[in-house]
């Protein structure tokens, strides 16, 4: 059993309050850890720990090429022991060790690019247009920033806030989920054994309200960057107004997945099949909105209906599992309700909708996967992030159609469109509100590309140039060379 700690200015520490959290296996219920559930005061102190380590400027004022190194260094560690990573965030997600592992490497490389970007970061100097001056523009960190992230990928998410906002010159508080801490837990031990000056970087553990409402509110915060649900999202931007912070906000999505009659069949159906139910659909860019040509729509939901009732839900440790299960009770819970609105809705339950019945999967919290056709663009099932493993099923006729259906969502992170014609994909990728659109693909991300949302998706981007940019603040120092009184005020 794992006995968890925060880790506060430098020191592996309980709760001030003394309570502890035990964290679930979602695949049954085993306890797999305990750890504190902090509060407000936890929170303070870690804030106050990381003002004091910025105000002292040890950590900005390293060269820019040993903060690189230090953050380097930590993505060797992580790739050295990918295999105790990523086994520690299957038992606390459940997803399967393949994904896990897949991952591990990917948090390896976004520490590796982001250290690679550290000694690039330093602005430029610009011709100024005014005689005998020089003109310069620099970049600095922002200061203190608190860094708060989801469940379904907890490495993954701090990751992609943790690498930039060290390699930038910033201190930081970073808050997990209450429910996946473990993996975030174990990169702060390396982050002690690189040794990351003591303050730079804190972890605070429990709840939303209780841990991290505090970092939005307090003016000893400078940026808040947040991954998680959109009414979250609203509340925390609403906190951070306290002191104007920088903010950077990566919500949910709703994402179209547009399959045209020219496309290779095979392919979209593979693909479709893996952009709404990877990961049970507990993915912010999952296509769980199919928007299929009128003229193949009863072949492609025959064959996507039948693909989908031998997906292979189980134990991610067991390498025939293509599926495991939903995070906790309280997400199934919610995710079975959205069921039972697109049912009220009207739609019609092509497969799934309920619990499985294998005996193992009885402890787990399985749902199967689910598909409703028949769907209008005006239901909630729809319109609202389910996230979890239920794809609703639209038709159109004409380009048109397709973009006005793909857009009409409150939500802009990511899409698709498969189709052979190259010229109207583009065409069409360039009419999607969407940060991310794929072609003749679904889900590839890369640390070198950007990532982020239109509309109430987000603002803000992670990952790319652009993913250390907004841990920076930019300042233009100007000089006259040849200084002398300029006579404006003649008295
Ligand atoms: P959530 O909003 O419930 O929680 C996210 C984090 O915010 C957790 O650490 C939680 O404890 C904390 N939190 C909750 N209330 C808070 C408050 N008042 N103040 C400060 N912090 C608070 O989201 P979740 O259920 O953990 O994650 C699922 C959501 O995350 C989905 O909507 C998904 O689309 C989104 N997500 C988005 C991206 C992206 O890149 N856009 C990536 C992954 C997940």
């Amino acid at each position: 059993m794992i006995r968890g700690k925060m880790f506060i200015n430098g020191e592996w520490t309980d709760a001030k309050n003394g309570r502890v959290r035990e964290i679930i296996n979602p695949f049954n219920q085993e306890v797999i850890a305990t750890v504190p559930e902090g509060s407000a005061e936890d929170s303070h102190a870690a804030i106050a720990a990381a003002r004091a380590a910025f105000d002292e400027g040890v950590w900005s004022a390293a060269s820019a090429s040993e903060r690189g190194e230090r953050v380097r260094l930590i993505g060797q560690k992580i790739a050295n022991q990918n295999e105790e990573f990523a086994r520690l965030e299957s038992l606390d997600t459940g997803k399967t060790l393949e994904e896990s592992r897949t991952d591990m490497e990917d948090i390896a490389n976004v520490f590796f690019y982001f250290a690679g970007l550290a000694d690039k970061n330093g602005g430029e100097v610009i011709r100024s247009p005014l005689p005998n001056s020089t003109s310069i523009v620099v970049r600095e960190p922002v200061g203190v920033c608190g860094l708060i992230t989801p469940w379904n990928y907890p490495l993954l998410q701090a990751a992609w806030k943790l690498a930039p906002a060290l390699v930038a010159g910033n201190t930081l508080i970073l808050k997990p989920s209450e429910l996946t801490p473990l993996t975030t837990m174990k990169l702060f031990e390396l982050f002690e054994e690189v040794g990351l000056p003591t303050g730079v970087a804190n972890l605070v553990l429990g709840t939303g309200k209780e841990v991290g409402a505090p970092l939005a509110e307090s003016t000893d915060v400078d940026l808040i960057s947040f991954t998680g649900g959109i009414e979250t999202g609203k509340t925390i931007m609403q906190a951070a107004s306290s002191n104007v912070k920088k903010m950077a906000l990566e919500l949910g999505g709703k994402n179209p997945n547009i399959v045209f009659a020219d496309a290779d069949f095979e392919t979209a159906i593979d693909q479709a099949l893996n952009a709404v139910f990877f990961h049970a659909g507990q993915v912010c860019s999952a296509g769980s909105r199919l928007l299929v040509e009128e003229a193949i729509h009863d072949d492609f939901v025959e064959e996507l209906v039948k693909r989908t009732k031998r997906i292979k839900l189980g134990n991610g440790f067991d390498e025939k599992t293509e599926s495991g299960p939903l995070i906790s009770a309280a997400h199934r819970a919610k995710v079975e309700s959205y069921i039972q609105i697109g049912l009220d809705e009207g739609a019609t339950l092509a497969c799934g909708g309920k619990r499985p019945d294998a005996a193992e999967l009885q402890n787990g919290f399985f749902l199967e996967p689910t598909i409703f056709t028949n769907c209008r663009s005006s239901m909630r099932i729809v319109q609202e992030e389910v996230f979890g493993p239920v794809l609703t099923v639209e038709t159109f006729r004409t380009t048109e159609e397709a973009i006005a259906k793909a857009n009409d969502t409150i939500y802009g992170l990511a899409g698709a469109i498969f189709s052979n014609d190259i010229g109207k994909a583009e065409r069409i990728a360039s009419k999607l509100r969407l940060g991310t659109v794929w072609i003749n693909d679904f889900h590839p991300y890369f640390v070198q590309a950007p990532w982020g949302g239109y509309k109430q998706s987000g603002f803000g981007r992670e990952l790319g140039k652009i993913g250390l940019e907004e841990y920076t603040e930019t300042k233009h120092i100007f000089r006259n060379k040849q200084p002398q009184p300029i006579g404006w005020f003649r008295g």
